[in-house]
Parts: structure tokens; C-alpha cells; sequence
């Protein structure tokens, strides 16, 4: 099989510096390290195809004969490179650039590795929706104050020109060792921690940590569909990490306003409407709110206080985008409460004309409640 060329694997120029070659390489090892894709050929071939470019570009001699002769120069066979040109073992190269830790694989994106790498811290944005915003979804731009790679030492903390010297502390040798008692304690450098080499001249703009706190505006979209208190992600939009450590993410935490006529229940929403106590006698139209205009609502004649109506696909859209919940109406009867005294006339001469099939549910209740108390036979 023909090997693909180690510029293109690291996806930089042939002018590429040792610092951009360090930088493509950690980016790519992290992307494709076994444990991060279990069981996964394609991305174990990767690894190695990455470990082995950045292992031969990286050093200088062995860049120059790859410049020369191709990967001829590392075949077996090949002369030059210790018997048979073999390379490293891939997860040799990998702890040499992010520190020799031992532990499981996700120490290196925690507390940073000893080489000075170390993850974005992730934000939290609260966000205040109207009830419709939630119901129906929007896009917002918010503004939000976030740690980004200093464009003046493009994140290395380095002043322009200058860069990493010797760690002097530990000799460069990233660890330091003392006599305690009987032992030798080795412990983590702490000038270099760990990693060396210390900057030469720190850059003036961010003073050495490589990153500057700057205000951001990002767009976020608010699916239709969200509650109260949920959080969306978005994904590397925290801080930046540092001196190539992956940046965080931003939870933007969701608020959602109330709302003075309705309530919601997942996709549903509920509002109560008052109806005249005639209206609810001889029937007829209503006209009702919704998130969406008002709508009309046909009242039957004899419809009771409390009932409940649907207006289908009047209540919130989906979380995943697909249809959309029904709005729940439920009337309340309003009595009449004022009456002029015509008013009052007409609605006594109503009464006497009333017999007892004009209110069912009061007959039918009395009946009940004279078997109960009569012992009347089932
Ligand atoms: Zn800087
Ligand atoms: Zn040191």
C-alpha cells in the first residue's frame, strides 16, 4: 500500500515549524487514540500514520531524508535509521508529547498534561426566553466574556521572536530529583511543570499564559420546543485552551418566562376562559386566544363549567421538530352576578317555567341521594 505523504497526514505546509508540527500532531493523536475510538481499525491506522509523520518531521534529520528520499528512507532495509529504519511505537510518541502519565487516557484532557497543555474551562450562559420564544424557538446573539488564544503569540505565551529555552531548574529534563532521607523523591519541575522548557520572553499581551479574555458574540439557536432550566451545548465555544489543549464548552441555561394567560405542560398548553352563563345555555361561537393569533371555538348548547376543548396543533412544537402539541381550553360559567330588574323578572319567569328535565344533573342527583338514604332497593 502506498503511504500517504507526512505533510499531508498532518494536514500542514512543507515550511511547516516544529511548533505547528507539535500543535497538527496533538490534535490528530488526541482525535484518533485508541481509547478514544474502541475497537474502531480505521482510526487505529490513523493513529499510527500520524504518530509516524509527526515522528519523522520532527526531528530534523529525519525530516531531511524524507525530504530527500520519501518514506524509502524508513522502509525495511533502508540504511541510516538503527538496522531495518524501524520507527517508534506510536504510543511512545504520543506520551512524549503529552507527558508520560501513566494513568487512563482521560487525565490528559483534565487537569492539563505535563506539557502545559490544558483544556478550556467550559461557561455557563442563563438565558431569559419569552413563553412564544420557548414554544416556537429563536435565535439570539448573546455576548459573553471568554478566555481566547492571545493573537500576538498565537496562544504559545512567547513574545514574537523569541521562544522556549532550557528549563535551567531541572535541566530540561521536566522532572527534579531530591534526596529524602534514604530516597531519591523525583517530583514534577516546578518551574517548567514538567514540561522542559520555559518561555524566554513572555509576550507583553497576555503576559505569558497565552490567553486573553475578550468579549464574544455568538449566535445561539433555541430549538422550539425547550423548558424552563434546560441547557444547550455548544460545543467549543468556552474558553480557549492552553498552548493547544482542547477549548470547552458553552451551557447556555434556558429561562423561560411565564405567561399571564397560558401554562404549558410539555407540548401542551392550558388556558381557562370565562363564558357567559347564556352562552353555555344555547351554544354558539367563541373566540379564543392562541400562541398564534386568536382562534374559534364552537360551544355546543349545554356545555357545563369546566369543560375541556382542544384546538389541535395550537400548543408547542416539537424538541425534535416534528409536529406540534394542542392547545386545552377550559371554560368556566360565569353566573350572572348584576341584574336590572327587568333582567331579574325575565330569569324568575324562566325558573317557574322550568321543570325538573331542564336540570338533569340536579334530578338525577336527588334520586341517588333518596336510594342511599331510604334504603330503596337497588
Ligand atoms: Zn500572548
Ligand atoms: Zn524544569
Amino acid at each position: 500500500m502506498p503511504k500517504v505523504d507526512c505533510y499531508e497526514v498532518l494536514g500542514v505546509t512543507r515550511s511547516a515549524t516544529e511548533d505547528e508540527l507539535k500543535k497538527a500532531y496533538r490534535k490528530l493523536a488526541l482525535k484518533y487514540h485508541p481509547d478514544r475510538n474502541q475497537g474502531d481499525k480505521a482510526a487505529e491506522e490513523k493513529f499510527k500514520e500520524v504518530s509516524e509523520a509527526y515522528e519523522i518531521l520532527s526531528d530534523a534529520d529525519k525530516r531531511a531524508a524524507y525530504d530527500r528520499f520519501g518514506h524509502a528512507a524508513f522502509g525495511p532495509g533502508s540504511r541510516g535509521f538503527g538496522g531495518g529504519g524501524g520507527l517508534h511505537d506510536p504510543f511512545d510518541i504520543f506520551k512524549q508529547v503529552f507527558g508520560g502519565m501513566g494513568g487512563v487516557f482521560g487525565d490528559f484532557f483534565s487537569a492539563g498534561s505535563s506539557d502545559g497543555t490544558q483544556a478550556g474551562s467550559d461557561l455557563r450562559y442563563d438565558m431569559q426566553i419569552t413563553f412564544e420564544q420557548a414554544a416556537f424557538g429563536c435565535e439570539k446573539e448573546i455576548s459573553i466574556r471568554r478566555e481566547e488564544e492571545c493573537e500576538t503569540c498565537q496562544g504559545s505565551g512567547a513574545s514574537p521572536g523569541t521562544s522556549m529555552i532550557r528549563c535551567t531548574q531541572c535541566g530540561g529534563r521536566g522532572q527534579t530529583t531530591t534526596q529524602r532521607g534514604f530516597f531519591m523523591v523525583s517530583q514534577t519541575c516546578s518551574r517548567c511543570r514538567g514540561t522542559g522548557h520555559v518561555i524566554e520572553k513572555p509576550c507583553k499581551t497576555c503576559g505569558g499564559n497565552g490567553l486573553i479574555e475578550k468579549t464574544a458574540k455568538i449566535n445561539i439557536r433555541v430549538p422550539g420546543g425547550v423548558e424552563n432550566g434546560m441547557r444547550l451545548r455548544s460545543s467549543g465555544n468556552g474558553d480557549s485552551g492552553v498552548r493547544g489543549g482542547s477549548a470547552g464548552d458553552l451551557y447556555v441555561v434556558i429561562h423561560v418566562q411565564e405567561h399571564e394567560i397560558f401554562k404549558r405542560d410539555g407540548e401542551a398548553i392550558y388556558c381557562e376562559v370565562p363564558i357567559s352563563y347564556t352562552l353555555a345555555a344555547l351554544g354558539g361561537e367563541l373566540e379564543v386566544p392562541t400562541l398564534d393569533g386568536n382562534a374559534r371555538l364552537k360551544i355546543p348548547h349545554g356545555t357545563q363549567s369546566g369543560t375541556l376543548f382542544r384546538l389541535k396543533g395550537r400548543g408547542v412544537r416539537s424538541l425534535d421538530g416534528h409536529g406540534q402539541g394542542d392547545q386545552h381550553v377550559r371554560v368556566i360559567v360565569e353566573v350572572p352576578m348584576k341584574l336590572n330588574a327587568e333582567q331579574r323578572k325575565k330569569l324568575e319567569e324562566f325558573a317557574k317555567s322550568c321543570n325538573e328535565d331542564v336540570f338533569p344533573m340536579q334530578k338525577s342527583f336527588f334520586e341517588r341521594v333518596k336510594r342511599v338514604f331510604q334504603g330503596a332497593p337497588h
